[in-house]
């Protein structure tokens, strides 16, 4: 069995590789050759923590597995971080376990890959400001992402606590792009694109901060009764998502649906429109929401990724299972 530490990640693996394999498996997925099984989340009565498993197959790459983890809201105390998480790939062959990976900076970067992706296959092509909502661990990664994909102008940041917004100022200066701190009505009429990456359970960003033509990246919510959008908004745009059970269910469809303004087949695969089968965004007015929950499958790929890095570059532990 192979093991590939989380010390090793950040070496072995780039933003761009992890673009490649979650778009190829956004594609899988539309073509339904590539599938995630239920999701298992559970307060486990002990530390406030969160434990639980994601997993899927792809049967164009073969890869199969699972991502376990979760949320220990206490780890900081202990200078670790709260999200903590591996993937396990079995061999689809066999079944045998082949190997272990570290799941923390994978999960971020396979994120940041998908807000990334989205943004590629439905901002408009004359996009030139990005709009930030959050500034947490995972913002940067995002906005990092984001930058590579797009050539845009401007970063303009909004956080509930500004403070934390100097995260994002640091990474718009590695990349020599301006960035400037707003309220939420400038960000709307300043943004072309717009990312979200909160924990919020409330909306922060109303329809009518948001102008037509705007592509949004709705990527904090990932749990039953999170929101970082008002449901008026979803409702108001064309809706993509990386799966669709899981944006009726724990993504930021899930008010618009459960309010009756939307429905599961008004929502529509990111996939086809990487594939070809949907147009993607259809005038320079639409609005177009990139729901991103988070899928297994993703995880898979970038790990899978990253254990063939691992062997070819000699970094990879093997022992006997
Ligand atoms: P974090 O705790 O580091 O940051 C949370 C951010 O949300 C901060 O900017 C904080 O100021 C902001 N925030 C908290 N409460 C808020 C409120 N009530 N209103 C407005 N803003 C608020 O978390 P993180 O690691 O950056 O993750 C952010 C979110 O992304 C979490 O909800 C996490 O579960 C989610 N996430 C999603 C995926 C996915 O695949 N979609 C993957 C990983 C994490």
């Amino acid at each position: 069995m192979i093991i590939v530490p989380e010390r090793e990640i950040a070496g072995l693996i780039t933003a761009a590789d992890c673009f490649t394999a979650v778009e190829q498996v956004f594609a899988s997925m539309a073509r339904k050759s590539a599938y995630n099984f239920p999701v298992i989340r559970e307060a486990i009565g002990h530390a406030d923590a969160l434990y639980g498993f994601k997993s899927g197959f792809d049967r164009e790459s073969l890869a199969l597995g699972l991502k376990s983890g979760g949320f220990w809201p206490r780890n900081g105390e202990q200078g670790l971080t709260n999200h903590q998480s591996a993937i396990f790939l079995f061999d689809a062959d066999s079944g045998q376990c082949r190997a272990v990976v570290g799941g923390n900076l994978l999960t971020a970067l396979r994120t940041a890959a998908a807000s990334a992706i989205s943004i590629k296959h439905l901002a408009r092509p004359d996009a030139k400001v990005l709009g930030m909502i959050g500034a947490g661990h995972q913002s940067t990664f995002q906005l990092r992402a984001a930058l590579d994909q797009r050539a845009f102008d401007k970063v303009v940041g909004w956080n509930i606590d500004p403070g934390a917004l100097i995260r994002l100022e640091a990474v718009a200066a590695e990349k020599n792009v301006p960035f400037e701190a707003v309220d939420l009505v400038r960000l709307g009429e300043e943004a072309d694109v717009i990312i979200t990456i909160t924990s919020s359970f409330a909306p922060i960003l109303r329809t009518s901060q948001v102008r037509p033509g705007t592509h949004l990246a709705c990527m904090g919510t990932d749990t039953k009764g999170k929101q970082e959008v008002e449901a008026e908004l979803v409702a108001a745009a064309t809706v993509f998502t990386d799966e669709i059970a899981q944006s009726v269910q724990i993504g930021e469809a899930q008010h618009a649906v459960a309010a009756g303004l939307l429905a599961a087949s008004d929502i529509v695969e990111l996939g086809t429109v990487i594939n070809g089968t949907h147009p993607g965004r259809r005038s320079d007015r639409e609005i177009t929401l990139f729901d991103g929950t988070g899928v297994g499958l993703q995880d898979l790929a970038v790990a899978s990724v990253a254990v063939d890095l691992a062997m070819s570059r000699g970094v990879a532990s093997e022992i006997e299972f």
